[in-house]
């Protein structure tokens, strides 16, 4: 498998005054084109810095990529430094001088002397040309490393890489697949209990665990000849996964819980209409992003005020003076109100607290209940959420969703 290395020159990546977005895109290109980054670095705008880092960089992987520092002022050195690592004179190339030239003809300038250097190449190396701005990009071979430098803006860097960089990899002696089980409902802990030793960090497929916003992906990555190869590798295992972890799978590689819920309601042929209060509509949002969605959602009610949840949801108004809008009683009565109003066969109701302030002893923020009515009845569930207002509505809104999948689910096993 070929290896490789991300480097990216700059002062103000280095102090933190931009995030390195840079590494992060191409770690994520490299890794989906089938190449192992062994790591990132960041240095700052020093000539000697930037050729030790690439020196050892060239000394560990088949493919480096640098990013930053190619532009036409002083503190631009890359060019200056990749040259002499690779121990080659910087020639100008005709070519990139002239698109330089013709970049400052178009907005009416003569070119500035400075602008030259940015055409120049390591003898024995390729220029990468630049179509988005002036400084042209090269390849050139340190060691057993092939070496591609490219600009630190964003967009250049980027349209390089895709239009210059991947047709130059060297061949990628194999495939990579990669699968994912998503969970949701189980803590990451009891996940890695359960699955015991089907977790291997070392095999292949490597199955690892990987928490986003409150879902847990079980991620299996295979190696093999061909693509088809590696899914058959993954195939396995990845059923004992789900054996093992039953209804806490939700779906599968890009699948998400609002997708799940669709599902079953389509699968059944069934609707379903929203109660929520402290999740301001997310429910509803997030259903509506799922196409075919209309068949099956009836309506969503935000119902923030006391009043509003009387008025429209018929939740008695002495339930307020006695439990407190964020109860049990309430979001039972808030999904039974809605169900029974919008006629639906699933009634969702959710009141809580987001916090940062609101909160009680009794009732610390992020406490959050959800209830979910059907013709079965009604289920609830009462959470202990962490986190800003913001993460607060995004985990009950999926504990929302969940709770309405496990009850579809079990519908279904009836
Ligand atoms: P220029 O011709 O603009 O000087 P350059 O190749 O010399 O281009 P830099 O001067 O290093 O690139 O960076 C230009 C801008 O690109 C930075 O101000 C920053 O906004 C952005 N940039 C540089 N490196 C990164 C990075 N690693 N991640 C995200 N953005 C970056
Ligand atoms: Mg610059």
């Amino acid at each position: 498998m070929i290896r490789a290395e991300i480097l990216s020159v700059g002062d103000e990546v280095v102090s933190g005054q931009i995030a390195d977005t840079n590494a992060a895109w191409l770690s994520q290109r490299l890794g989906d084109l089938g190449v192992a980054v062994l790591a990132h670095a960041a240095v700052r705008d020093t000539r000697a810095g930037i050729i030790d880092a690439v020196d050892r960089a060239a000394g560990r992987a088949e493919v480096v990529v640098i990013s930053g520092g190619i532009g036409p002022t002083h503190d631009d050195l890359t060019r200056e430094a990749v040259a002499e690592a690779a121990g080659a004179d910087l020639v100008p190339d005709a070519a990139a001088l002239e698109h330089i030239r013709a970049i400052f003809a178009r907005r009416g300038l003569e070119m500035p002397g400075s602008n030259a250097k940015q055409a120049r190449v390591p003898a024995g190396g390729d220029l990468l040309p630049n179509t988005n701005g002036t400084a042209a990009g090269f390849r050139v071979t340190i060691g057993d490393a092939e070496v591609f430098v490219l600009p630190g803006v964003p967009p250049e860097m980027k349209q390089m890489f895709d239009d210059e960089v991947v047709p130059r990899l060297p061949e990628i002696d194999g495939a990579i697949a990669v699968r994912a089980l998503k969970c949701f409902g189980m803590s990451e802990s009891t996940i890695a209990e359960t699955l015991g030793g089907e977790l291997d960090l070392d095999g292949n497929p490597k199955v690892a665990l990987l928490a986003s916003s409150g879902v847990i992906s079980v991620k299996f990555t295979a190696c093999a000849g061909r693509c088809e190869a590696a899914l058959a590798l993954i195939g396995p295992p990845l059923e004992r996964a789900r054996a093992l972890l039953g209804d806490v799978v939700f779906g599968e590689d890009a699948d998400t819980l609002e997708a799940a819920v669709a599902r079953l309601l389509a699968g059944q042929g069934k609707t379903i209409a929203l109660a929520e209060s402290c999740t301001g509509g997310l429910v509803a949002h997030r259903l509506t992003n799922v196409p075919g969605i209309s068949a099956h959602l009836a309506e969503g009610i935000v119902a923030y005020s006391n009043a509003a949840k009387t008025q429209r949801l018929g939740v008695p108004g002495e339930l307020f003076d006695a439990v407190g809008a964020v109860s049990e009683e309430v979001a039972r009565a808030m999904a039974e109100g809605v169900r029974e109003r919008a006629g639906t066969d699933v009634g969702v109701g959710i009141s809580g607290i987001a916090g940062p302030s609101g909160g009680t002893p009794d009732k610390p923020v992020g406490t959050v209940h959800v209830a979910v009515a059907t013709a079965a009845g009604t289920v609830h569930r009462e959470l202990a959420l962490r986190g800003s207002r913001e993460t607060i509505k995004d985990r009950a809104a999926k504990h929302a969703l969940n709770l309405v999948r496990r009850g579809l689910l079990r519908c279904r096993s009836r």
